[in-house]
């Protein structure tokens, strides 16, 4: 059956690898400080830096006491929150209020022009190709939607989010878990079999294909190293998604 929607993974599928640990990684990491101490009064920035500092309570084993206001982000807690978000960047955490975080101070940076989103080169023609096709293209990633529209907006391309139909994050569940592609199937709205998932993930593959979802494994250079035993056809561009038989 020829696939209607194109569900696209990032890391390792339309991106390196590297762009997220080796630039976006570290300019979180360099600018959480100052980013915080700018933002202690911004609603958004204040929840999330309170979450982080629950969460790392619970990491010290401290009782919580959820009934008490949390009160001022004074100097020391930004300090300790700070401090904190370094160390989860640092362990490749996924806490949702270390993203939030995150995707505000990444999208300083774009807007500064000190960070540009890195896409292959076959990405743009093949996102244009789909349209052309009557297809449409969707991002499925771990990192947030403002992030992953913040990458797809500022690319060396130029603007390509008006290619891209929808973007969905683990708001709609973890992307090993075969629930997530039935509620993303549902909110397209698709049939889970015209939908095709590209991951450089095998278990993000199973869980897809555990939905019904048709399959592709991406591989890339740097990409991490897949078992081998799987029936996900492999593909090395985008260009392989073909019209007919897919
Ligand atoms: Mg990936």
């Amino acid at each position: 059956m020829t696939a209607s929607t194109i569900l696209l993974d990032i890391e390792g599928t339309t991106t390196p690898i590297d762009f997220v640990y080796k630039v976006l990684f570290p300019y979180a990491r360099a600018h959480v400080g100052d980013f915080l101490a700018r933002h202690a009064d911004d609603e958004e920035v204040r929840a999330a830096a309170f979450e982080l500092l629950a969460e790392r309570a619970k990491d010290e084993g401290q009782p919580q006491s959820p009934s008490s206001a949390p009160g001022r982000l004074d100097e020391s807690r930004l300090e300790t929150v700070a401090t904190y978000a370094r160390r989860l960047i640092d362990e490749d955490r996924k806490l949702t209020p270390l993203k939030t975080i995150q995707g505000r101070i990444w999208e300083e940076g774009y807007r500064r022009g000190e960070l540009k989103g890195q896409v292959f080169p076959d990405v743009e023609r093949n996102l244009r190709r789909w349209r052309e096709e009557g297809r449409t293209t969707c991002i499925y990633s771990s990192g947030s939607v403002l992030a992953q529209k913040l990458l797809f907006a500022n690319t060396e391309a130029g603007d390509l989010t008006e290619l891209i139909e929808d973007f969905f994050d683990t708001k709609v569940g973890h992307k090993t878990d075969p629930l997530s592609y039935l509620k993303i199937a549902e909110l397209l709205p698709r049939r889970p079999a015209e939908v095709l998932f590209v991951s450089d993930v095998v278990a993000e593959l199973d869980a897809a294909a555990g939905a019904g979802f048709q399959t592709r494994l991406c591989v890339r250079p740097g990409n991490h190293p897949q078992p081998d035993t799987h029936a996900h056809a492999k593909i090395r561009t985008l260009d392989e998604v073909k019209t007919e038989g897919v």
